[in-house]
């Protein structure tokens, strides 16, 4: 066991499961979506072959990411209960699901809470200005339906994880707007996990035409962050975006903490291969900073989940 925390960074030994690919928005920058009606959902059968297979690998969380349907579609009522199916069977697998699909209605997010150890949802940025370039078609990323969410999931009690995407066509001056919007929520619930620092990555699929975010700037955006938010929120970073030894070593000298999860394909980035967990520990070794995998759902958090899920919690603490 690490004997200084000081030098811990953690990550989370996780596989994605993608319930659908379809998303009614249309966000410039997506490299996941397809149009809606065009790509199956996953079925519980698909899904427990892959489980299985991960059973006896070390993988503890299971991400289910999804495209999004129509809050008024006649389809969503069956979406969201091919979600809940999923993550119900990881944890019947003995797998910790962590749920990020876009906004919920306040009875949805209560439906997932029984069945997730903690969930997630991308602030992004909150400046409206998006809403007439990259979002334009993306009634999802409505930045105060965005907030709302955080919020809920605060009074629902939700252990929460949410994040900022760099270099969509904001300023840096909303980046610390939306920085102290979730500390202030946090605040009020402390109910954030942890807050993702997202370099936009052009990928294949995408129509915006924008350069990748600078990852040299990154360590500067980390330091401010960490000073805008309270300490016990972790700053991560997607270590498969920050190419350079170098600047992932400059990444956690400046606060970041978390790797987030690691396994075989970042879906949302599907162009840019994870680093995996051996080659991570020996970049970090070289900088004195140990690589500890961490569950989906941090200690402090425990208490908010039902009995059953703490006790799926629990076999993986006295790992
Ligand atoms: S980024 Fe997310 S919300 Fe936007 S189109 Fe892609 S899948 Fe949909």
């Amino acid at each position: 066991m690490p004997t200084n925390n000081s030098c811990i960074v953690t990550y989370s030994p996780a596989y994605t499961i993608v319930p659908t690919y379809e998303c009614f928005n249309r966000c410039t920058y997506c490299n996941f979506r397809t149009e809606p009606g065009q790509s199956p959902w996953m079925t519980l059968l698909a899904a427990e072959s892959v489980l299985k297979q991960l059973q006896g690998e070390n993988v503890c969380e299971i991400l289910i990411l999804s495209g999004e349907v129509h809050p008024r579609s006649p389809k969503r009522e069956a979406w969201l209960q091919r979600i809940y199916d999923l993550c119900e069977l990881a944890l019947a697998m003995g797998f910790l699901p962590h749920t990020n699909v876009g906004p919920l209605s306040w009875e949805e997010m209560q439906k997932l809470k029984n069945v997730n150890v903690s969930m997630g949802l991308m602030l992004e940025q909150l400046t409206p200005a998006l809403l007439n370039t990259v979002h334009r078609h993306a009634p999802s990323k409505l930045p105060q339906v965005r907030l709302q969410q955080l919020q809920w999931a605060g009074e629902l009690q939700i252990p929460f994880t949410t994040g900022l995407l760099l270099g969509i066509g904001e300023t840096p001056d909303d980046w610390w707007e939306t920085l102290a919007a979730i500390s202030q929520l946090h605040q009020r619930y402390h109910h954030i996990q942890e807050v993702i620092l997202q370099p936009h990555s052009p990928g294949h699929q995408q129509s915006f035409d924008a350069p990748p975010f600078d990852p040299h700037q990154l360590p500067e955006v980390i330091a401010k962050a960490r000073q805008i938010l309270p300490p016990d929120i972790t700053i991560q970073i997607p270590p498969n975006l920050v190419k350079d030894d170098r600047w992932l070593l400059a990444c956690i000298e400046a606060g970041a903490r978390d790797l987030g999860g690691i396994g075989p394909k970042d879906e949302v980035n599907p162009d840019y291969p994870h680093v995996q967990e051996q080659a991570l520990r020996e970049i970090l070794h070289s900088g004195g900073w140990e690589l500890v995998p961490r569950s989906p759902v941090y200690p402090q958090f425990d208490q908010w989940l039902s009995e059953k899920l703490q006790k799926a919690v629990k076999q993986w603490r006295n790992v």
